[in-house]
């Protein structure tokens, strides 16, 4: 296969369409090919002249969303996983015993739930703190920490953290920056542009963007050190995306903006008519004027403020409960970034240790349309 050049000087749109796959030169096929092979041939010479030896290490399919996505969020090198915790994964795995890590208190429960166990199990120290406020970043990190860890926006209130600022205290102190970018996608956000180091997604949501491919991806900005270290990590663990499941997600990827564009303007505008409805007490969208990253989230995002929305029902649990039984579009279920939209009441899915609100239900606004939707939810809380 014909590999592309990631071109930074190429659209997002371009690069969807674009990077990482040219016409099949076998056969002029237009669409990429399903390469199900696990194994290359050698040359005579017993080299492998094309670059690809054993697909534990390297697959053209798995190369092609490699490439597409690095250039999507502007970074020199991406890493396609089962899934997305198997990329966070893949990042904690080059931390070293005695290191220190600094992470969200307000975060993906599953990342949160590695680094109170696996991470914290190997000798390495987690302090948890809340990102969103400068001074607690600036008092965490005078301590030498090895990785800051973001999410923003973040699971589940959808609050911001100022990236600029935490990453200029980070590289002040030689700690390394890792960002969560799954709600946002480089549509909305590229935190490698404002210098983070590296950038984590769960392919399994708005990149697969259809519920159909579980999925994660690490990219690299530039370090080269730190690249080396997770391709061979990688390939010693096995930890690597089959290639039906990469050639899904690169089908996918051709459609994002167009998506993320739909399903941010319908988040905002659901946002917007839902604020005053009597039986909602609060909802939480960084593209609210009244939400409190709004102002850095409207400084750091771009093209919109992502499709994730989070509503607090008047009353407690059993009310929350109740409008999520009653939607009818809005279909009852986790996971988030598909053309459906969904609703979740989170703290039941978070466990009993869960510190979100009871009566906070999670929307992932999909692609239906705006006014069905609105309805939707008007009539469940009727
Ligand atoms: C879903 C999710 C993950 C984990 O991804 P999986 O693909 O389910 O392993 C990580 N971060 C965020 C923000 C997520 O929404």
């Amino acid at each position: 296969m014909t590999q592309l050049k990631p071109d930074s000087d190429q659209g997002l749109g371009t690069l969807c369409v674009h990077s990482g796959h040219a016409p099949d030169p076998a056969t002029g096929a237009i669409a990429p090919p399903l390469y199900l092979t696990t194994t290359f041939e050698r040359d005579v010479d017993g080299s492998y002249p094309r670059g690809y030896r054993y697909s534990r290490e390297k697959t053209p399919n798995r190369t092609a969303v490699e490439t597409c996505v690095a250039a999507l969020e502007g970074g020199k090198t991406a890493f396609a996983f089962a899934s997305g915790l198997a990329a966070s994964l893949a990042i904690f795995e080059q931390l070293r015993s005695g290191d220190h890590v600094v992470a969200p208190r307000e975060g993906y429960h599953g990342t949160l739930n590695q680094l109170k166990t696996i991470v914290a199990n190997r000798g390495i120290t987690v302090e948890l703190i809340d990102t969103t406020q400068p001074a607690a970043v600036e008092t965490a990190l005078a301590r030498p920490t090895r990785l800051l860890w973001l999410e923003t926006p973040a699971n589940p209130l959808l609050s911001i953290t100022d990236l600029a600022h935490a990453i200029e205290v980070a590289h002040r102190h030689g700690t390394l920056v890792a960002c969560d970018n799954t709600f946002a996608t480089p549509i909305c956000q590229r935190p490698l542009d404002l210098g983070a180091d590296l950038v984590v997604h769960s392919g399994t949501k708005y990149l697969g963007g259809h519920s159909d491919v579980l999925s994660g991806l690490a990219v690299v900005r530039s370090d080269a050190e730190l690249t080396e270290r997770i391709r061979s990590w990688q390939a010693l663990a096995g930890s690597v995306l089959g290639p039906f499941d990469c050639w899904l997600l690169r089908r996918s990827i051709v459609t994002l903006p167009l998506r993320m564009r739909q399903q941010c303007t319908s988040a905002a505008a659901l946002a917007d008519r839902l604020a005053a409805h009597p039986r909602i007490a609060r909802v939480m969208y960084p593209g609210l004027a009244t939400h409190p990253g709004h102002q850095i989230a409207a400084r750091q995002m771009h093209g919109g403020f992502g499709a994730m929305l989070a509503l607090c029902v008047r009353g407690g649990r059993d009310e929350a409960m109740e409008v999520a039984s009653r939607t009818r579009l809005f279909r009852r279920a986790t996971s988030l970034g598909g053309a459906e939209s969904l609703i979740e009441h989170r703290a039941s899915i978070e466990g009993p240790a869960s510190t979100t609100p009871q009566n906070l239900l999670r929307l992932s606004v999909g692609l239906e349309d705006m006014a069905d939707l609105e309805a939707d939810l008007r009539e469940a809380l009727a």
